[in-house]
């Protein structure tokens, strides 16, 4: 496995990354129009970028997160 530094992509600066919901599927985020202030690293998909509000349910909901998880603020 890869497991060496520096392999995270930078979110591209002049983006408006949107909350993806709790659950960081097509099926959710539909209702949340807040920008994302954190990426959620995820072991099998992209990061899930979420706002604050959503942070906390995503924990506890999203497949796929790392546990512990493995947050990273992004703006
Ligand atoms: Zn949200």
């Amino acid at each position: 496995m890869d497991s060496s530094p520096g392999h995270e992509r930078p979110v591209s600066p002049g983006t408006d990354t949107a909350c993806r919901g709790c659950f960081g599927g097509p099926e959710d985020g539909q209702g949340c129009s807040a920008s994302a202030r954190f990426a959620v690293t995820r072991y099998r998909d992209a990061a899930l970028t979420v706002c604050p509000g959503h942070l906390g349910p995503s924990l506890l909901l999203a497949r796929n997160l790392l546990w512990p998880p493995e947050i990273r603020l992004i703006r």
